[in-house]
């Protein structure tokens, strides 16, 4: 499954376990030649990248550089295996070396944030450990790479062909990136802006050694705003098809966002609630898969709410529970 999506640029559509389905990984035709993203680590997923590449008239092993958009297991899991078949060398941006490189031990504390995070949220000690379960099964996946070439925010990635400008957009990850090609105005803009789903701001471990929560949806909007600025005709997302008019999916998205907050502002005034409550009041019965993330989307409202001082975070047990202020 591959198919042209811009000038030098096509899209293989790499299966993977996770709701969202498949991931786009991006074959960019040029020296050096370039995977950005490479699926997720399991034979199928790579059989499929294989095949994809053969349909385009290259092997894997001529791939030259594979480039990360983010952290995330669905795009990073393959990265090491294409390198190791191919000698490709692997660029990420620095803030995502450290998870690249020890993986597993990151994972691991990821999921240990995730926990302290759930409980503290007045998620059910049987449904995180049940989550925790969920989330070690996954952990095979990923897979950790060698980062041969440490991308910095703002610098110029410069293929034969083409600059690819390289902006660091934290939000859905803390480590998204985004690339730039200014002059065909295309971006490759991973799972920063998805056209047929919103992307979950995942509250997701600080590197920095605070032990504070990440406002990962208010780190995300200032994120979608710089996006929001850039005059691009087509953008190439981490799954779904491009997107065409940026600006007008980037509104879309902060009017669902204030719909949320608001509709979220409602369920507090009823009442104080833990966020666990508020998931549950919007999405009814959870599946525990979706436990972190539907989490995360009420964390990251009740952050927008809170920073403007309409609701206020209060202790109840080592459990937090949300009022309206004032
Ligand atoms: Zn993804």
């Amino acid at each position: 499954m591959s198919e042209p999506v811009a000038d030098g640029i096509h899209r293989i559509q790499v299966p993977t376990p996770f709701a969202v389905g498949r991931v786009n990984v991006y074959l960019i035709e040029d020296e050096p030649l370039t995977l950005v993203d490479a699926g997720p680590n399991s034979g199928t997923s790579y059989n499929e990248l294989t095949n994809g590449l053969a349909a385009l008239g290259h092997a894997l092993e001529e791939i030259e550089l594979v480039v990360l958009t983010h952290q995330h297991i669905d795009h990073l899991g393959l990265v090491s295996l294409v390198a190791e078949r191919s000698g490709a060398g692997v660029a990420a941006i620095d803030a995502a070396v450290p998870f690249v490189e020890n993986y597993s031990e990151e994972a691991q504390k990821d999921d240990e944030f995730a926990r302290s995070v759930m409980l503290r949220n007045g998620i059910p000690e049987d449904v995180v450990s049940a989550l925790s379960s969920v989330s070690q099964a996954f952990r095979a996946w990923g897979h950790r790479a060698d980062v041969t070439r440490v991308l910095h925010d703002g610098e110029a990635l410069e293929l034969r062909d083409r600059v690819l400008r390289v902006h660091h957009r934290p939000g859905h990850s803390p480590t998204d990136t985004i690339f730039h090609d200014s002059e065909r105005r295309v971006l490759l803009a991973a799972d920063h802006l998805l056209g047929h789903i919103s992307s979950n701001p995942l509250i997701t471990r600080p590197t920095d050694g605070s032990s504070e929560r990440p406002q990962a949806l208010v780190a995300y909007l200032r994120s979608l705003e710089q996006t929001r600025a850039m005059d691009v005709d087509l953008v190439l997302p981490g799954h779904g098809d491009p997107i065409s008019d940026h600006r007008t999916l980037i509104d879309e998205r902060f009017a669902l966002h204030r719909r949320r907050a608001e509709k979220i502002h409602r369920l507090i005034a009823e009442g104080p609630r833990t966020a666990y409550e508020i998931a549950q009041a919007l999405w009814g019965n959870i599946a525990v898969t979706q436990a972190y993330l539907t989490l995360s989307e009420v964390l990251g409202h009740v952050d927008l709410l809170t920073n403007d001082g309409r609701v206020l975070e209060v202790d109840r047990d080592g459990v937090s529970v949300f009022e309206l202020a004032g």
